[in-house]
C-alpha cells in the first residue's frame, strides 16, 4: 500500500500562464496594478491585531462608498450571491412574505433564495429592460405584506439602473425592509443608504472597485438590525449568520472577537486598497467619470447604427451598458471575434436578456474615453467581418 497510484498531473508541472485581457464584460473588471501588489502582501493571521486593524479600514471604506453609519457594515468572504444569501437568510425567517422585483436575472435569484429557506414568495415581473413604478411597488406591498422587498439598483442582466428615490419610505411605511443590491452600480452611480431608506445593500469587489472576486461589502440598518436579532429560529447558514459575522468583524459590543472562518486576508488587502483608490477619487468624482464615458460610448454606438436597448435614458446603468444585438449577425460570433482579434471581452444576455442584448462593462478604472474608443473600434471592425444573414 505504498506505492502512489495517481502520479502528479502534468498540467501542474508546466509554468502557469495566464493571459492579460480588457475585461469590458460585466465583470470582473480589471484588477490595477497597485490592487494586484496589495494583494501579494505577505499573508497574516486571520486573528492578528493587524488583521482587524485592515478589517476596521475597510469598514470605514463601506461605510464612505455606502454613504451610512450602519455599525453593522462588513465584507462577506465570497461573491456578491454569497452576500444575497446573508442578506436573506438573516432577515427573512421560514413562512415570512418576500417580495422581489424581477425585471432581470437578479430578481429571479432573489426568489429563489428566499423560496429555499421556505419563505412565501411573490415577484413583481417586468419586461427585460423595464423598471417598476413607485405605485405598483406599492400596491404589491400592501397586497402581500412581505417582510423585506428585493430590488436590484443595477440591473446587470439588462442594463436598467432602477430608480430608488421614495421607495424606502414607501417600504417602511408598510413595515418592510428594503433589500438593494448594488453589485453593478456601486461607486458608478448615485446611491445614499441612509438618505434613500436602504435596509439592507450588497455588493461586490469586481465591478467597480476593480479588486479580485471574492469579497462582497453589505451593511444593515438598525431597523434590519433588531429584525434580524429579534429571530424566532436560527439563521440556516452558520458561514452566513449575522451574529457571528457580527463578532468576527468588531461591529458588536462585545469586547472580543471569536475565531469563524478563516477570514481571506490576501483579499482584504485588495479590497482594502480598492476602497482606498475610490476614497482618493472620491464617490461624486466616480459617478461623473462613469457617466460621462457612457454618453461617450452612448454616442458612439448611434454612430455605428447600433441600438441601445433601455430606451430611457435616466434608466439606463452607466457601468453595464446593453446593446440590442445586431440585427443579422449571431450575437455569439461578434463576441468570439471580438475576443480573438481585440483580446477584449464584452458579452452575450444574461437569464431573461440572452440572444437580445450585448453587455458591455465599463468600471472603475476602465471607465473612460479611451477604453470605449478601444470597444467602439472593436464592435466596428466586428460588424465588418463578422458574418451578416441578408434579412
Ligand atoms: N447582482 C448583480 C447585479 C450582479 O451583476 C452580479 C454579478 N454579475 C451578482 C449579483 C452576483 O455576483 P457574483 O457573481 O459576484 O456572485
Amino acid at each position: 500500500m505504498s506505492a502512489l497510484s495517481i502520479p502528479p498531473p502534468s498540467c501542474l508541472l508546466k509554468p502557469f500562464v495566464v493571459p492579460q485581457r480588457h475585461m469590458f464584460g460585466p465583470g470582473p473588471s480589471n484588477v490595477p496594478p497597485r490592487i494586484l501588489e496589495a494583494g501579494a502582501k505577505p499573508v497574516i493571521g486571520h486573528m492578528h491585531p493587524e488583521i482587524f486593524e485592515i478589517m476596521n479600514e475597510i469598514k470605514s471604506g463601506i461605510q464612505y462608498i455606502f454613504q451610512t453609519r450602519n455599525r453593522m457594515t462588513f465584507a462577506v468572504s465570497g461573491t456578491g450571491h454569497a452576500a444575497m444569501e446573508c442578506a436573506i437568510f438573516n432577515t427573512v425567517e421560514p413562512g415570512e412574505s418576500v417580495l422581489a422585483a424581477v425585471n432581470g436575472i437578479w430578481g429571479e435569484r432573489a426568489a429563489d433564495m428566499a423560496e429555499r429557506i421556505g419563505a412565501m414568495v411573490n415577484t413583481l415581473v417586468v419586461p427585460p429592460g423595464g423598471y417598476l413604478t413607485i405605485s405598483e411597488i406599492e400596491k404589491a406591498l400592501s397586497r402581500h405584506r412581505p417582510v423585506v422587498f428585493f430590488l436590484a439598483h443595477g440591473e446587470s442582466s439588462t442594463g436598467v439602473l432602477h430608480p430608488l428615490d421614495g421607495i424606502g419610505e414607501l417600504c417602511h411605511k408598510y413595515n418592510c425592509l428594503l433589500l438593494v443590491d448594488s453589485v453593478a452600480s456601486l461607486g458608478g452611480t448615485p446611491l445614499y443608504m441612509d438618505q434613500q431608506g436602504i435596509d439592507i445593500l450588497y455588493t461586490g469587489s469586481q465591478k467597480v472597485l476593480n479588486a479580485p472576486p471574492g469579497t462582497a461589502p453589505i451593511s444593515f440598518s438598525e431597523r434590519a438590525c433588531q429584525k434580524v436579532f429579534n429571530r424566532r429560529t436560527r439563521p440556516v447558514s452558520f458561514s452566513l449568520d449575522l451574529n457571528w459575522l457580527a463578532n468576527y468583524w468588531g461591529c458588536d459590543e462585545k469586547p472580543s472577537r471569536m475565531y469563524h472562518h478563516t477570514g481571506p486576508v490576501t483579499a482584504f488587502y485588495t479590497l482594502r486598497e480598492s476602497l482606498a483608490v475610490l476614497s482618493e477619487e472620491g464617490l461624486e468624482n466616480s459617478w461623473k467619470r462613469h457617466q460621462n464615458a457612457a454618453e461617450h460610448f452612448y454616442a458612439g454606438l448611434e454612430k455605428l447604427g447600433l441600438k441601445l436597448f433601455v430606451k430611457e435614458k435616466h434608466a439606463r446603468l452607466p457601468t453595464v451598458t446593453t446593446i440590442v444585438a445586431p440585427h443579422g449577425y449571431d450575437w455569439k460570433e461578434v463576441t468570439s471575434y471580438i475576443m480573438k482579434t481585440h483580446n477584449l471581452e464584452i458579452s452575450g444576455g444574461l437569464g431573461p436578456s440572452v440572444g437580445l442584448v450585448l453587455r458591455v462593462g465599463l468600471m472603475g478604472c476602465n471607465s473612460s474615453k479611451e477604453k470605449v474608443d478601444m470597444v467602439l473600434a472593436a464592435l466596428k471592425d466586428a460588424l465588418e467581418h463578422c458574418h451578416r444573414s441578408k434579412v
